[in-house]
């Protein structure tokens, strides 16, 4: 039951061969037994979950059920949730309960499925490998000594230990991706503008976007059709008809152009990456794909460029943690300008104020122009650069990450370091277009890492972009793997 994909779930609770409780209680026994050594979810609450299985139960016997009712997911602890924690990760807000729902938990409410808890995060979705959270590191389930990959660690940890069969994330400029692909899963970051950002707490609002993160293309285009849509509450949320993001599962792949870009295939991938993203690049091929050379000329600049643009907006949107209106009070001060300071300096982490500083930084008077400015310039040049890419292709692969899982703690001193593990994923977040990330064999020492291939889509293919990955997804078994102690 648990490697079961979201189908066979739903096809098990419509047959009633389990009940939405049967299942969730499962889960939440799993957690209790897992979590203490994964660190995955930051909260958990048997009674809520169990209250919303029941209610997802009863829907089942009346008949009113969709396909994802009754079916357990997690949520990224970005996500307001109702009468639920949500600490995005920082002593900042480890006492929040929100008074409402994120839209993205609003439409999973909606469909049905039952919310298992809140995962662990970095703190404040800034990270690329969990250990900036408040709440200490995750452990990724392949090996216990590395890490899972961040922002949205936790997430991908439950998923691949199979905690949860689904979860959410948001990814900036990696988030949802570089997980997923140190620990196994299919996740997915669509086009931004495709998922509400409402209830989703901002890092870099013109960068975030939430996702699924699943099993396989499969899962990950069931759950996407479900937290996609317009949301006026959310001034960058695009008007567009609801989407079957299904419908393309089937399509095959004879003729599918696949650009490869020059500059990801050079220096800098490891060994093993790239051995396992050459071979499913030959899959490709096998079913009647053609590969052509395609050029980012601009990409090299997306990693700087991102640490102006996202630290610029971050300064700005965690302005509001200011000690009045929510979250961590300093205990002691003498008065208010003394309790600002007090209140942020002990509310947030290191690489939270690392960010605020250069953020506020790069926007004052002085500096403007020459970095935030020029930062802007390049993300223009570089979404250009894309739009040429795809004049000659369908869609861009690439692999997802550098190398195989780290260690714990090998990159957490160095920042520059930790932040080119996101080279291959931020300037798709730059251009705002739609990215995944699945499961394309193993590497490390012996074999027992993760490796991810990237797959990046024209703006608002995501169909196609699942479909391309479900067609490799039905001729391996990569996806289905899961960790020996899970
Ligand atoms: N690792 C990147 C950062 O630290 C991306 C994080 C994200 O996508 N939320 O900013």
């Amino acid at each position: 039951m648990i490697n079961s994909s979201l189908k066979e779930l739903g096809a098990a609770l419509a047959e009633k061969r389990i009940s939405s409780v049967e299942l969730a209680t499962l889960l939440i026994e799993r957690i209790e037994a897992l979590n203490p050594t994964l660190n995955a979810f930051i909260t958990v609450d048997r009674e809520k979950t169990l209250a919303m299985a029941r209610d997802a139960d009863r829907r089942l016997g009346a008949g009113l059920a969709g396909p994802l009712t009754g079916i357990p997911l997690a949520h990224k602890d970005i996500f307001c949730s109702e009468g639920w924690l949500t600490t995005c990760g920082s002593k900042m807000l480890a006492n929040f309960a929100s008074p409402y729902d994120a839209h993205v938990v609003q439409l999973m409410k909606a469909a049905g499925l039952v919310t298992l808890g809140k995962t662990n995060m970095d703190e404040f979705a800034m990270g690329s490998s969990n250990e900036t959270s408040f709440y200490g590191p995750v452990k990724n389930p392949w090996d216990n000594t590395r890490v899972p990959g961040g922002s949205s660690g936790g997430s991908a940890a439950a998923v691949a230990a199979r905690l949860t069969p689904a979860a959410t994330g948001t990814d900036t400029g990696g988030s949802i991706r570089q997980p997923a692909a140190l620990c196994g899963l299919t996740g997915v970051k669509p086009t931004y503008g495709v998922v509400s950002r409402y209830g989703m707490i901002a890092f870099a609002s013109s960068l975030d976007q939430g996702g699924p993160m699943a099993k396989s293309a499969e899962d990950c285009a069931l759950l996407l059709s479900a937290m996609s849509g317009f949301d006026p509450r959310d001034s960058t949320s695009l008007d567009r008809p609801a989407e079957d993001y299904r419908r393309d599962l089937e399509k095959p792949l004879a003729g599918l152009k696949i650009g490869l870009p020059r500059e990801f295939f050079a220096a800098g991938m490891a060994a093993d990456v790239r051995e396992a993203v050459d071979e499913a690049l030959a899959e490709y091929r096998r079913q009647g794909a053609v590969t052509v050379e395609v050029s980012l000329p601009s990409s090299g600049l997306s990693v700087p460029a991102y640490y102006v643009i996202a630290p610029a907006e971050a300064s700005s949107n965690l302005s509001r943690f200011d000690g009045v209106r929510y979250g961590y009070r300093a205990p002691e001060y003498t008065d208010l300008a003394d309790m600002y300071c007090k209140t942020r300096a002990q509310g947030f982490g290191a690489e939270v104020k690392r960010r605020i500083l250069i953020g506020t930084y790069v926007l004052s008077h002085g500096y403007y122009d020459a970095y935030y400015l020029q930062a802007q310039k390049i993300r223009r040049l570089i979404a250009n650069d894309f739009v040429q890419a795809f004049r000659h292709c369908d869609i861009i692969m690439g692999p997802t990450t550098p190398s195989t899982a780290f260690a714990l703690g090998a990159k957490s001193d160095d920042p520059v370091e930790m932040y080119l593990s996101d080279i291959y994923t931020i300037a798709v977040n730059l251009a705002g277009l739609p990215g995944m990330s699945i499961p394309c064999g193993f590497g490390g020492e012996g074999g027992k890492l993760p490796v991810g291939l990237q797959l990046i889509g024209n703006y608002f293919d995501e169909a196609r972009m699942l479909g391309v990955a479900h067609r490799y997804q039905l001729a391996t078994d990569w996806h289905k793997r899961m960790p020996e102690e899970a």
